[in-house]
């Protein structure tokens, strides 16, 4: 199998390229908001890269670059799979970050596509491909994170709507997004996976308030959500009232894609730099750092190819996902340790990008699924091992002790 591009895609490629280098600002430039996670940036900061990443997907959608693998209807220009992998490549060369619509593109997209009504896909599709809505995923709970059909924040129906009271935890962005997607139990006389209903809910709603949490990389954009008697509309339910289960599923299956596909971030090419310029291109030890981490990213391109290309043929992603977040997880800690071990104790005290992301490794593992929970679905799904015991099975939520 030949992985270098067909003439096609290499004329896709260069296409691409030169309107990136005529639009899209330098990596390190004034210009650039790759950074949305830096240490000790403030909330005015990261509200002005918030808004440039805003500007940045309506450019692309207005020239044609966003969603490129949607369907027309919505806006995409109906490309391959292969195509929109090829501008996520050339874009990753330059200094724009789209972190803060990974709820929207990757989690609430692919779900309302699989499950929203028609009223539902023409309301919220193309102000997504516009950038103009930033989601914000209220899944987790302070008891609910690997065990997520645990969940107690609850939805008692009234009238029309929908009255949600709960407390979340660790939703990204939360404070700076216009909609979320939120799970809450609607049944508590069923077994916990069947009492759940997906919804989606503005942000600014009364009663709903997201709280920022300083992490240990400096960077706040994680939240703490209160929900306080927040009233909902039965029109933004997803896939029909206690469903949320299976509809989740479209997230979080999508998710652990677009988590794992995070390899990016990981300039390998950058620490050759580092090497050279640190007069350690000739070490021996350093030689082979270098080529383990080239080795993990070439791995890792070809397994995020397999991923898509089920993604784009409508197939359900497997364990190949769950491999996918794992390796990610290791290569991007085990190269920001190399870097640092280039740097030297100077790199302790410089505010280098190898710095943040080394501190930020630990949520690369942990955020859309830890690698514990990743092995476990290897091991039933791939290895055919037993599945896990569960002693909640079959009992209603209501009788468990949580
Ligand atoms: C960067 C990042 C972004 C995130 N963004 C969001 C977001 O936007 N919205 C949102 O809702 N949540 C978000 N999360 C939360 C994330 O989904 C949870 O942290 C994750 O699912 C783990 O849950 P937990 O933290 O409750 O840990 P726990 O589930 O309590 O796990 C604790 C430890 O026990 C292990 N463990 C648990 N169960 C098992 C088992 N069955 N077998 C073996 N080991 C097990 C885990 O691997 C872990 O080591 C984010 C987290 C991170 C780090």
């Amino acid at each position: 199998m030949d992985f270098g591009d067909t003439p096609a895609e290499a004329a896709f490629r260069a296409e691409a390229r030169a309107w990136l280098e005529a639009h899209a600002p330098v990596k390190g430039s004034p210009e650039a908001f790759d950074k949305m996670s830096s240490p000790g940036r403030s909330a005015e900061e990261e509200r002005d890269l918030a808004a440039r990443a805003r500007a940045w997907q309506a450019q692309l959608a207005a020239d044609g670059w966003a969603c490129l693998d949607w369907p027309q209807e919505y806006g995409g220009r109906g490309a391959s799979t292969v195509e929109a992998i090829i501008f996520d490549e050339e874009q990753g060369r330059f200094g724009v970050s789209m972190s803060i619509f990974m709820a929207a593109l990757s989690m609430a997209a692919p779900t309302l596509m699989a499950w929203g009504t028609d009223e539902q896909k023409q309301r919220f599709l193309k102000p997504i491909r516009r950038g103009e809505i930033v989601f914000a995923q209220l899944f987790s709970e302070p008891n609910a994170g690997s065990d997520l059909a645990g969940l107690q924040a609850r939805a008692v129906e009234d009238g029309d709507e929908f009255v949600v009271n709960g407390q979340k935890v660790w939703n990204s962005y939360a404070h700076l997004a216009e909609w979320g997607i939120l799970l809450a139990r609607t049944n508590s006389d069923v077994p916990k996976h069947q009492g759940l209903t997906y919804f989606f809910v503005k942000m600014d709603s009364e009663g709903l308030d997201p709280r920022p949490l300083r992490q240990m990389t400096g960077g706040a954009e994680f939240n703490e959500t209160f929900l306080d008697n927040v009233r909902i509309p039965k029109e933004n339910v997803i896939g029909g009232v206690n469903n949320g289960w299976a509809v989740a599923q479209t997230t979080l299956n999508s998710e652990r894609a677009a988590v794992g596909a995070q390899s990016s971030v990981v300039d390998v090419d950058g620490l050759v730099d580092l090497a050279r310029r640190q007069g350690q291109g000739d070490d021996p030890a350093v030689r082979q750092a270098l080529a383990e981490a080239w080795i993990r990213s070439e791995v890792l391109r070809y397994l995020g190819m397999r991923v898509y290309t089920a993604l784009s043929q409508g197939t359900e992603i497997g364990p190949e996902a769950s491999i996918m977040k794992i390796l990610t997880g290791d290569h991007i800690r085990d190269t920001s340790q190399a870097a640092m071990e280039l740097l030297g104790p100077d790199g302790m005290l410089s505010d280098d990008s190898w710095v943040s992301l080394m501190i930020s490794h630990f949520a690369h593992k942990i955020g859309g699924g830890t690698p514990e929970i990743q092995r476990n679905v290897i091991g039933e799904r791939i290895l055919g091992l037993p599945r896990e015991p569960r002693a909640d099975k079959g009992i209603p939520f209501r009788e468990l002790k949580v």
